[in-house]
């Protein structure tokens, strides 16, 4: 019988019969501020997965190993279970959010370089930043692993920026996860959608999760425009 994994903030991981896959149900929760903000939002599972499983579809077209194995219904998909490694893998190709905060600069300011930045996964501390030196120390990650992370996440930021620009809109930063198969290969894994991105239009309109972090839109709204622009550009 399918056992419930885990409870996260967006998304249940269930057990299914074969051990080396798990079923994902989305949730209709946005949670912003680590937890502390959260609402029931009627809408949002449907689109986030169909949003998430066209990405993961899109990016192993060009060539990427992903955890997707496929969408079963709106709310569902099936995926590969893997050990997660517990770290938040950030690219920054335009300054926001608590990039700006931290550093006290505007947002908007388009960086040469994409800006990479680590998090620690844990609630109850709070994600808090991680470097290289110190992910090695605590033995979170090896350091193949961290390169091959980040070899991947280079590779993502070059096909989504430029397929989010074909659709009109800026890839301003955005977080992937990463885990391990039984055989110890890392994979992409989670979901990319923008609830773990940030998405500007021409305008400088916010098309992701900061409509409801800053209560300026109706989140299930943008998210099917995104949706619809991600129909026609895939
Ligand atoms: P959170 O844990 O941040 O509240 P979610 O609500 O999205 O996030 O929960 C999904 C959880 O499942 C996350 O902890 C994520 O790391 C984990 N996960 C994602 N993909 C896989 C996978 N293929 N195998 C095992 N765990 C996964
Ligand atoms: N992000 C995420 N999960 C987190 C923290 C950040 O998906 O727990 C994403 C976020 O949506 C944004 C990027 O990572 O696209 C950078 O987020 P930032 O550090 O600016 O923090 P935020 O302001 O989103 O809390």
């Amino acid at each position: 019988m399918a056992k419930l994994i885990y409870e996260g903030k967006a998304k249940q991981m269930w057990s299914t019969d074969d051990p080396e896959v798990l079923r994902v149900v989305y949730m209709d929760q946005a949670t912003a501020l680590n937890g502390k903000k959260k609402d029931q939002i009627n809408g949002k599972g449907i689109v986030n997965n169909e949003i998430s499983s066209l990405i993961f579809q899109y990016l192993m077209k060009k060539g990427i190993e992903t955890h997707f194995i496929k969408k079963l219904s709106e709310t569902e998909e099936l995926v590969k279970k893997v050990e997660i490694v517990p770290l938040e893998m950030v690219t920054r190709n335009v300054s926001a959010g608590h990039f700006a905060t931290r550093f006290g600069v505007e947002e908007g300011i388009c960086f040469e370089t994409p800006v990479e930045e680590t998090y620690y996964k844990s609630d109850e501390l709070d994600d808090p930043f991680i470097n290289e030196s110190q992910s090695l120390a605590l033995k979170i990650v090896k350091k193949e692993e961290l390169d091959a992370m980040w070899d991947i996440s280079r590779r993502v930021n070059e096909i989504l920026t430029a397929l989010f620009d074909r659709m009109g809109l800026i890839l301003v930063d955005f977080k992937l996860e990463f885990g391990r198969l039984a055989d110890g290969r890392i994979i992409l894994a989670d979901e990319i959608s923008p609830d773990t991105s940030r998405l500007w239009d021409a305008n400088g309109q916010h098309m992701d999760k900061d409509v409801f972090r800053r209560n300026i839109g109706d989140l299930v709204e943008t998210y099917t425009e995104v949706l619809n622009l991600l129909e026609n550009a895939k």
